[in-house]
């Protein structure tokens, strides 16, 4: 073959597996039908769930200079403000970034780019999938390059990134049932003033939709994003200028725009892919979903399809594990994709909604529950893991494994290990767990017993033994952690099995049979 993995689309999703990949020692092929990197911001949402990742990829210091945290939407009705909702860390004690931070979608790709160069990866602009041929040993692709010449590349796995009109999956000849929903919606990147408050999110809300404002990099710069006035729908070639009248009819012409960088308006689908995989081929980021920007999963969602799916493709490109381990990319990642389908699209309905009641609810009542609910602890906690994707878990899944004797209330096999800051020494400082992930192995975290040995699978899995006495042992009870106890954490940071004693026999049954790592 003449790559292991062809990766197709250099979007947010595709750069984090190539990079992912790259760590692991894999060499991926990543082209890109464009000619360069997307210059609009499209996605500006960055959840702590992906921010947690790129800490592992090294790049979230720098995600959190060129972005902005989001402290509090505001609530606007008309020209007078209705309610505030506070957001500043939000998440406290659930991660160690626990705010939404508002980061464009050009500039998170740069981040993943520039890392990708770091480990020697590049992306072929230029370059695009046309066809593609499976074998039961390989893929066998033909690919447009810039002077317009095909190529043939034979690859042994194809992931495609390649976003909403994905190639791969229409070559595949995977359904990607759903509908488009009526409304249509518009961005614009502005240099304005008004009354916003400025650092925060600021949000109209009118009777049949809403005007959201996020603060970007830059003086007075403001990220628009609304709905689409009805009668400007289907409008070709339209200009901000169009929206203009029905942005002052909602703020009584209170904000002044000095400047349009970027406007674009588009309709909405909510789809998912029937499967996510066929045969070598798999399906990720929009390629496999997508759904209204309510709530702004998008982006993030296809990073953590590239998160999930890294670790295990490496395994088995490396001869290390068996074909099998794949299919659980599609066992865990679909439900998510399937839930979030239907989350989103109750979210934008009911913003969007025309009845008289949905729009009282909207202008009059939703803004005062939010901001008295954000002031419960228990609903503030619930919001937090809700959006921020930490709650996403594969209980369900295939690699998940429960122990007998774990209580309730204890982590569980599927979900993601809790950020827990622990002392490792009795003599140091607490350390923050999180900072001794990588995503690259296996972590055997011990709480209240000794490491056993692990022979052949020395270099696949990292373990750590925490002192159970003292602080640890109110934090670790905190946690719903029970003394002793252990949890095999998969590279992506998932518990993968969760015991009391950690046996050797049972960890390397675990190792072996549920992942089929060999030694
Ligand atoms: C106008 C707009 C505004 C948006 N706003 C938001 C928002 O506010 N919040 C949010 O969460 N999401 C938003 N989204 C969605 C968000 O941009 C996507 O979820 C995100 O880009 C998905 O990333 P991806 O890498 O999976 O796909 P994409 O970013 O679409 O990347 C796919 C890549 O594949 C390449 N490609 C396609 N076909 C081929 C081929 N045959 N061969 C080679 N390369 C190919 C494309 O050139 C592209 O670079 C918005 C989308 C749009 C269009």
């Amino acid at each position: 073959v003449d790559t292991q993995i062809l990766v197709v689309g250099a979007g947010p999703t595709g750069l984090m597996l190539a990079l992912q990949l790259r760590r692991l020692g894999l060499q991926p092929l990543l082209i890109d039908r464009h000619s360069g990197p997307a210059q609009q911001s499209r996605a500006l949402g960055v959840q702590a769930r992906t921010l947690e990742i790129y800490a592992q990829l090294g790049i979230a210091e720098r995600a959190l200079e060129l972005g902005r945290r989001a402290t509090g939407i505001n609530l606007w009705r008309g020209s007078k403000p209705a309610a505030r909702v506070p957001l500043g860390d939000i998440g406290r004690e659930l991660s160690p970034f626990p705010y939404l931070l508002i980061l464009g979608q050009d500039d998170n790709e740069r981040l993943l780019g520039e890392r990708l160069a770091q480990f020697g990866g590049e992306v072929q602009w230029n370059t695009e999938l046309v066809a593609l041929e499976q074998h039961e040993d390989g893929v066998v692709a033909q690919l447009r390059q810039p002077d317009g010449s095909l190529r043939r590349v034979e690859a042994a796995w194809v992931a495609g990134c390649d976003g909403a009109h994905s190639a791969v999956r229409e070559l595949c000849g995977i359904g990607f049932p759903g509908a488009a929903y009526e409304q249509e919606f518009f961005v614009a990147d502005t240099v304005a003033k008004g009354p916003m408050v400025p650092e925060e999110v600021n949000a109209y809300l009118w009777p049949r939709g809403f005007n959201l404002y996020f603060p970007m990099r830059g003086a007075d710069h403001w990220r628009l994003v609304g709905i689409l006035p009805p009668e400007l729908r289907a409008g070709s070639a339209l200009r901000f200028e169009d929206v203009l009248p029905s942005i002052r009819a909602q703020d009584d012409g209170a904000t002044r725009f000095e400047a349009c960088h970027w406007f674009s308006s588009y309709r909405i689908h909510h789809r998912c892919a029937e499967r996510f995989r066929d045969r070598r081929c798999f399906l990720l980021g929009d390629a496999a979903h997508i759904h209204s920007p309510a709530g702004a999963q998008g982006m993030n969602t296809g990073l953590q399809d590239a998160w999930n799916l890294g670790w295990k493709l490496a395994l088995v490109v490396q001869g290390r594990a068996p074909e099998a381990l794949l299919d659980s990319y599609g066992a865990e990642r679909l439900p998510v994709a399937q839930r979030l389908l239907q989350t989103t699209d109750r979210a934008f309905t009911a913003a969007v909604s025309d009845s008289t009641t949905m729009r009282m609810l909207r202008t009059h009542v939703i803004p005062r529950l939010g901001a008295t609910a954000m002031r419960l602890s228990a609903a503030r906690r619930l919001a937090f893991r809700t959006i921020s994707q930490i709650g996403i878990q594969y209980r369900d899944s295939g690699l998940s494994q429960n122990l007998p004797g774990l209580p309730q209330g204890a982590p569980r096999g599927g979900e993601r290990f809790p950020w827990l800051t622990l002392q490792r020494d009795p003599q140091a400082g607490p350390v923050d767990l999180y900072q001794s992930f990588d995503g690259l192995r296996f972590q055997l975290l011990l709480f209240g017993q000794p490491s056993p040995s692990l022979p052949g699978f020395e270099r696949d899995v990292r373990s750590q033994m925490f002192d159970a006495g003292g602080e640890n042992g109110r934090r670790l009870q905190a946690a719903g952690i029970p003394l002793p106890s252990f949890f095999l954490l998969r590279p992506d940071g998932y518990i993968g099995l969760a015991g009391l004693q950690a046996e050797p026999e049972l960890l390397r049954r675990w190792l072996t049979r549920q992942v089929g790592l060999r030694s």
